[in-house]
This record gives structure tokens, C-alpha cells and sequence, in this order.
């Protein structure tokens, strides 16, 4: 949809095909029982400057998020019931010590960690080390059991040793500190609304030229040239294509792609996630606490639990609590999430609510389950590297076919915007040489 904006701004009319009844994709909200819930994307850091323009020129509202959360450790315990303190406390000296080392070796890397920058990340983008190998290397097991993976891990949904070091660095970095480096705090934002609202105003923008329920089955390509793509509902012709689905379905929908290009897209890594909110009126949490991180190890599935309400004010009525729970399927005690019906999936948000002793949401006036297949792209070693070209052009052999997707840039939902971005310039140029 960023794409399909810019080139609109260029005076170039593009047909956007959706597949789903709605667009946004992963950062899309959903309207239920009077709230916004999120379906995907949740929060924003300071670094967010391609999302964070392209908000302004649409005119909604992104605010500071400076709640706290709280944190349930390895060992099921769980810090900031009462204040935002005791998570300070919860970390024994050792492993701060080990966080100021990791974030001093961080901030060594820094041009590297440039966050609107893929190019950077591509010199730390080792293929044989993981995010897993560099903490331990630079800080230790302390800040990587207690620091590390409650936050990043929890991020990607997946655990550090399948996280590149490039992804797994700059996804801390940014977290903690934006773009511009140790001024902790002040950096992360949410939308008013939820980022559903951002989604709806972008749509809004360009819903004349958005073909909902229209899948690609084929983006066809004959004697080195894009003609055209394939749908479910004919065949349309075309000059250039942007392909801006996950790279897993890119490859399947470019059977005509040189093979040298499949494999790069090959490259890139996507963790699943199950998501359940629950909507009802009155308060969960003291006041100021948005939620809690839980970390990997303690042979639960919750990532983590929060309160959208608090987070994106206007999500729901006044007063309300949007309680959303998030399950990681590649965590212990996740692994059948997939496979299970709603209900089931309901219960086990429930059971672990009630494991953790959380406040549970009493008569709920509804209860959303959501499955995403490939929730994440984790940005598995190497993938920085192999993707790179597909950034910068078409293939030799495949003119005007060109590719966008949060994987592309550094994947979140300000990697994806710029990487529609980037493919509009690219399509520009190629219609300004044809
Ligand atoms: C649970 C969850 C939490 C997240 N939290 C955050 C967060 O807090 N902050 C953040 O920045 N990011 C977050 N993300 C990631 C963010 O949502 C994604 O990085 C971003 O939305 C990816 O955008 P995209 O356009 O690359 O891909 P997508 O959003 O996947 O868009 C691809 C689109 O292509 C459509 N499509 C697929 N196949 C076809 C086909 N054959 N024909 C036509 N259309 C097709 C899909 O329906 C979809 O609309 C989260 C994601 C999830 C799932």
C-alpha cells in the first residue's frame, strides 16, 4: 500500500491486488464489539522515521508510549505487580553488568545499527553468527536469559539462536535507545487508535485502486520481461510489478523467477504467532503498567500480556481494557497452538493468565483468536546479504518485476512502508526508461 501511495503521489495510477476481504496485512486492525484490535503490529520506536512521516502526512496521531511493563523470568516469577522498580530489581548486578557491556559493544557497531538502513546492517550480517553467539561473546548468559530474551526473543517470537546477529543487534538497539543512541526512554510510540487507525488512513488514500479478494496465483514472466500477473479473476496485464507479499509467497507465485533470486528469498525466516484479546469494561492493571514481557524457559508459550487500552488510548470506550495475549507456537508448551480451534487456544491463554496469577478479564464482550502462519520475519544470519539485491533492482532476466516487504528493510512495519517506498522509485525509473 506504501507503493501504491507513492507512485499515486508520482501521478502513476497501480492496481493493488489483495487476496484477503481487507488490506493492511499484518499491521491491519479489526473492528470487534465496539474496540480496535490490533491484529498485528503494535508498537513503533522513535526510530520509525519512514512510518512516522507517512503518519503525519495522513494525519494520524502517533504518541509516546512511556508506560511501564513488567516481567515473568525464567523461573515464573513475576516482577512489577507494584512498581516499575522491582523490575530493576528483578536483575541481579551481574546482569546489568552484562547489559552495559553488550550495549557498549552496541554502541562500537553503531553505524552499522543504523535503523532506516539495511545497507549498514549488511557488515555485521555474519552468516555463522547468531544473536545467540554475540551476546553470550560480548555480554554473557545473564543478560541473555534475563534482558535479552524477555525483550528481543519476544519480539521475533522465536529464540536467539535463530536470530541473525544483525537483526537480533539492531532490533535491541533500537528498542532501547531509537535511532540516535542511549537516550533511554523516551522512545517508544504507539497510534492513537491503534495501528489499525494508520492502516485505515492509508487505505483510505488509495482504496480506488485497491482490488480486494483478488489473489495472485502467478506473476508471469516471458523473454526476460514481466506481462502481467495472473488472479483469481483473470489475467491482467502489466508494464512493471511490485510483488509485496511475505518472501515465502513470493517464491511461489514467481515460478519464473532465475533460480539464483528464489534462493535468495529461500534466505529469509518467519516465526508464527497466536494472538488473543479479549474486550471488556473497567481496569486491569495499576496504574501506568501496560502489561508484562514473559521470557523463553519457564515451559510456557506467553510472549506476552498487555492491556491495548492503555497502550493506544481510543482502542475501545471510555474506561475499557483490551487485553491482549500473546502465544509464541515455537515456545515449550506452544507447539500444537496451530492445529488447535479457537476455543482451545482460548483456554490456554486462560490457563497461563491464571498460572502466572494475572488478573483475568471478568464477562468479556468478546473473545478474538488470531493465527498468523508467519508472524515475523526473524532475520535468521545471512539474510541481510542474500536479500540485498532484490532491493536495489529487477533481475537481468526478469525486467519490471520488482519486490517489496518488511524483509527487505529491517523487518517491522516501518521496513515494510520504506520498502514500498524504494519499489515506487524503482518502478518509476523503469517506466522513465521503457
Ligand atoms: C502478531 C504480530 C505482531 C507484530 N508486532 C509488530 C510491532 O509491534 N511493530 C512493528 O513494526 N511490526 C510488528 N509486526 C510486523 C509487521 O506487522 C510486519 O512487519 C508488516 O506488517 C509487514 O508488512 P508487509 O507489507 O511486508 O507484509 P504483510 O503485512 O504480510 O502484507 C502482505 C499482503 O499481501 C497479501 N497477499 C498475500 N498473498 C497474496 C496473493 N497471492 N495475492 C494478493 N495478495 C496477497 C496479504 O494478504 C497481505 O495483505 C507484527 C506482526 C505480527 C503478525
Amino acid at each position: 500500500m506504501s507503493a501504491a501511495y507513492a507512485l499515486k503521489k508520482k501521478g502513476i495510477e497501480a492496481i493493488v491486488l489483495e487476496t484477503d476481504s481487507v488490506a493492511g496485512g499484518r499491521a491491519r486492525g479489526d473492528k470487534v464489539g465496539g474496540f480496535s484490535i490490533e491484529v498485528g503490529a503494535e508498537f513503533m520506536t522513535g526510530a520509525f522515521e519512514q512510518v512516522g512521516q507517512l503518519a503525519e502526512e495522513l494525519n494520524v496521531e502517533i504518541i509516546p508510549f512511556l508506560d511501564d511493563t513488567g516481567i515473568i523470568d525464567r523461573n515464573s516469577k513475576v516482577y512489577g505487580r507494584k512498581s516499575r522498580r522491582e523490575v530493576f530489581l528483578a536483575n541481579s548486578l551481574k546482569t546489568l553488568y552484562q547489559f552495559v557491556k553488550l550495549l557498549r559493544y552496541c554502541r562500537k557497531n553503531r553505524d552499522s545499527l543504523t535503523f532506516g538502513d539495511p545497507t549498514k546492517l549488511e557488515q555485521i550480517d555474519d552468516p555463522d553468527t547468531s544473536l545467540h553467539d554475540v551476546v553470550v561473546r560480548e555480554g554473557g548468559e545473564a543478560v541473555l536469559k534475563n534482558i535479552i530474551e524477555p525483550t528481543v526473543c519476544g519480539i521475533c517470537l522465536i529464540s536467539a539462536n535463530r536470530i541473525g546477529v544483525a537483526m537480533g543487534l539492531n532490533v535491541l538497539w533500537s528498542f532501547f535507545f531509537g535511532s540516535h543512541g542511549f537516550k533511554l526512554g523516551s522512545f517508544m510510540r504507539a497510534f492513537t487508535g491503534g495501528f489499525g487507525a494508520f492502516m485505515d488512513a492509508l487505505y483510505e488514500a488509495i482504496k480506488d485502486n485497491v482490488r480486494l479478494n483478488t489473489a495472485a496465483e502467478k506473476i508471469v514472466i516471458a523473454d526476460g520481461k514481466v506481462t502481467g500477473v495472473q488472479t483469481n479473476q483473470g489475467f491482467i496485464e502489466a508494464d512493471v510489478v511490485i510483488c509485496a507479499t511475505t518472501a515465502s509467497i513470493a517464491r511461489k507465485i514467481t515460478p519464473d523467477l532465475p533460480q539464483d533470486w528464489q534462493e535468495r528469498l529461500s534466505a529469509v525466516g518467519y516465526a508464527p504467532g497466536v494472538d488473543v484479546i479479549w474486550g471488556s469494561k473497567g481496569k486491569l492493571l495499576r496504574d501506568k503498567l501496560y502489561g508484562y514481557a514473559s521470557a523463553p524457559g519457564n515451559d510456557s508459550p506467553l510472549v506476552s500480556y498487555g492491556d491495548q487500552c492503555v497502550k493506544s488510548p481510543g482502542s475501545g470506550p471510555p474506561e475499557s481494557v483490551c487485553l491482549h495475549i500473546k502465544l509464541a507456537p515455537l515456545r515449550t508448551g506452544g507447539e500444537k497452538l496451530m492445529e488447535m480451534s479457537d476455543e482451545e487456544i482460548e483456554q490456554v491463554a486462560i490457563e497461563q493468565i491464571e498460572r502466572f496469577d494475572l488478573p483475568k478479564v471478568e464477562n468479556p464482550s468478546f473473545c478474538h483468536v488470531i493465527r498468523h502462519k508467519e508472524a515475523m520475519c526473524h532475520g535468521p544470519s545471512g539474510m541481510f546479504r542474500a536479500v540485498a539485491p532484490l532491493r536495489l533492482s529487477d533481475h537481468p532476466e526478469a525486467r519490471g518485476l520488482f519486490f517489496a516487504g518488511d524483509y527487505l528493510h529491517i523487518p517491522s512495519s516501518n521496513g515494510a512502508v520504506t520498502s514500498g517506498m524504494r519499489a515506487a522509485e524503482m518502478v518509476e525509473e523503469a517506466l522513465a526508461r521503457a
